[in-house]
């Protein structure tokens, strides 16, 4: 047995004829209806007719809604795959083209000992074979992912039980449906409060489904895409050869000067170590600035670890996987990508979670920030639309309006530099451009941030925000 959402009979309505008595299923719910038995004309009741019509249409937004997650959630997997079966195309891109690369090195020796080709176009046999192939494959692939089916799972609603109030009989109503019918004495089966109530509340669950799925899968493809965070050592991977393109050869030839017994020819040799000092002091320059401001943050993080027994973390991989844990909601995809110094800490306050995510690099594509976010369920937050969530930089709407302790908090919060959000899955306060001006120049102040996770968790209470299940 499967334990159903609502089971026990709610109240119906029918239409009856006033003349005749009989209750009968009109084909439309129109303002004027005809009994079919007697052909008397009765109006309904304007009031109930815009009730039952406010109540079809906010059933259809939200399951169209749903369908538009499902498309999204969707594309996703039909360009980059279920998360169960996504591979990493990198490394297949070198097997292919090893393999590939070995079966043109005996193509080629075969005609080389044919005497078809020179030995001396071997090598570009070899490389040339092995790299097309593989660009071959890896395009061919992208190519027919094109055509592939798209799997769209539409929401499944889970009707309504009435009780027929002309027969008694149990009926069902499909959520959505301002007028269904008896199967056992075929009259008109209307909605009252009650069902209403619950065809609302399946159709908001349905959407809520597809949204967290699409959520989901948008968050994982992006990690599992960009989560290796090699982006941060650009700067070194450039440096890096240059200064040995150098270094080497400058060693090099002072050592055969020396050796050789000839004078030192003194002015171009300090030249190339002048240039070589340079790119390393570059170098070195460089990792003493990301070490020093590491440990700024870390300093002004440590507080806040030891009062909240958090847990520090950086990088995209880390940020998903506490979203995905936590975050039941919409995140704008540019916050998921990471550079240099990115932290995070996770923690918990007044039972609610919570986490810091603070990015004072600035770099292209990328969001400078320090936000902190608590998952939780606020009444009277709407979910977002898929097209304002796409386009959005933060993390969600303006607060909805509260009680005289909601505005205080708020205020005090505004006053101290937040930009304050929420969503289906919290609330988020983001530091303003001045306060995040003043935290990349001095992040030890993020030791300040107690007061503001404290003030933000009675924020939440004072919305009335339970900690997200
Ligand atoms: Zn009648
Ligand atoms: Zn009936």
């Amino acid at each position: 047995m499967t334990l159903q959402p609502q089971t026990s009979p709610t109240h119906a309505a029918t239409i009856q004829c006033q003349r005749c008595g009989a209750a009968y299923r009109p084909p439309a719910l129109t303002p004027h209806v005809d009994c079919p038995f007697c052909r008397h004309r009765q109006a309904l009741e304007p009031e109930r007719l815009a009730v039952l019509r406010g109540y079809e249409r906010q059933v259809g937004e939200d399951i169209a809604a749903a369908e538009k997650h499902a498309q999204h959630q969707a594309t996703y997997e039909k360009w980059y795959g279920k998360p169960e079966e996504r591979k990493n195309h990198t490394a297949e891109f070198f097997i292919v083209a090893a393999v590939c690369a070995l079966v043109a090195g005996l193509v080629g020796g075969v005609l080389v000992a044919a005497d078809v080709v020179q030995p001396m176009l071997l090598p570009t046999i070899v490389i040339m074979g092995g790299f097309l192939s593989a660009t071959a494959v890896t395009y061919g692939r992208m190519f027919l992912q094109m055509f592939r089916k798209v799997d769209v799972k539409r929401g499944q609603l889970t009707d309504v039980v009435v009780a027929c109030p002309t027969c008694g009989a149990p009926g069902r109503l499909t959520p959505g449906d301002a007028i269904d019918t008896c199967m056992h004495c075929h009259a008109a089966l209307v909605p009252e409060q009650g069902a209403m109530q619950q065809g609302l509340d399946a159709a908001a669950r349905a959407r809520r489904r597809a949204a967290i799925h699409h959520y989901r899968t948008e968050i994982e493809t992006h990690a599992s895409l960009y989560g290796g965070g090699s982006g941060r050592h650009i700067a070194f991977v450039v440096l890096v050869p240059f200064a040995l393109m150098f270094t080497v050869p400058s060693i090099g030839i002072t050592f055969e000067q020396l050796t050789s017994g000839k004078p030192l020819r003194v002015a171009p040799l300090l030249l190339m170590f002048a240039v070589c000092g340079t790119l390393w002091g570059i170098i070195a320059m460089l990792l003493w600035l990301r070490w020093s401001r590491r440990q700024a943050i870390r300093r002004g993080l440590a507080p806040l670890q030891q009062q909240f027994q958090g847990r520090l973390g950086h990088g995209t991989r880390a940020l998903a996987d506490w979203l995905l844990a936590h975050w039941a909601g919409p995140f704008p995809l540019q916050r998921l990508y990471t550079g240099v110094n990115h932290h995070l800490l996770r923690g918990k306050a007044g039972g609610f979670e919570f986490l810091i995510d603070f990015h004072p690099a600035k770099a292209e594509h990328m969001v400078t920030r320090a936000t902190l976010m608590i998952p939780a369920e606020i009444p009277g937050v709407s979910p977002m639309s898929v097209e304002h969530q796409a386009t959005l930089a933060a993390l969600g709407t303006q607060l909805p309006a509260g009680n005289s302790t909601v505005n205080q908090l708020a205020l005090g919060l505004r006053h101290a530099g937040f930009d304050l959000r929420v969503s289906e899955a919290g609330l988020s306060a983001s530091a303003d451009e001045e306060l995040m001006r003043a935290l990349r120049k001095r992040p030890e102040r993020l030791a300040e941030w107690s007061q503001v996770i404290a003030r933000c968790v009675e924020l939440v209470r004072a919305l009335g925000g339970r900690p997200a299940s």
